[in-house]
């Protein structure tokens, strides 16, 4: 079953398995989102899908932590293919990630001929560099090239690295 919740600036489609449902959010996370517009659905595995969320503002970011809140005891969630808007977001308010696991986000990366390059990478097949704050290698699509990371590895891959100490905790 499918479905498609719209708010003037972000829509959400929430695809649904026996064991797994799937919120794609597309666009601006702001004041026009209300998350109690938005079904909860119980399932082993909820994941949400942000490689379309483009800006978070404060008030977007409010509803968004309730939202992560509300959805939580109803399954397993994972944020999968975080758009670099989403972990930049995530860095500065750790409330954003709630209790989910990282599945995939995308990194900016950027070749010395072509120019930047964003690339997804994936949590558990590159843990080890993640967690020693070392961004994983890939090469430009066009000369092959190892590309060069355009961030700050130890800001960006934080949520990475933090997430991981707070659930050796719990
Ligand atoms: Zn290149």
């Amino acid at each position: 079953m499918n479905q498609k919740i719209e708010f003037s600036q972000l829509s959400i489609e929430i695809e649904e398995t026996d064991s797994q449902v799937v919120y794609y959010f597309s666009g601006d996370v702001n004041e026009n989102f209300n998350q109690s517009d938005v079904p909860l659905i119980s399932r082993s595995r909820i994941v949400l899908d942000l490689k379309g969320v483009e800006n978070f503002n404060s008030c977007g970011i409010r509803e968004w932590i309730y939202f992560i809140r509300s959805l939580t005891g109803k399954g397993s969630i994972f944020f999968r293919n975080c758009s670099i808007a989403t972990v930049d977001q995530i860095n500065m308010i750790p409330d954003s990630l709630g209790g989910a696991s990282i599945e995939s986000f995308y990194a900016p990366y950027f070749c010395q001929e072509h120019g930047e390059s964003i690339q997804l990478i994936e949590v558990e097949k590159n843990r080890d560099d993640l967690m020693h704050l070392v961004a994983p290698k890939f090469k430009c699509s066009e000369c092959g090239k190892d590309l060069e990371f355009d961030a700050l590895e130890e800001s960006y891959f934080m949520f990475i690295t933090q997430g991981s100490e707070e659930k050796k905790v719990s």
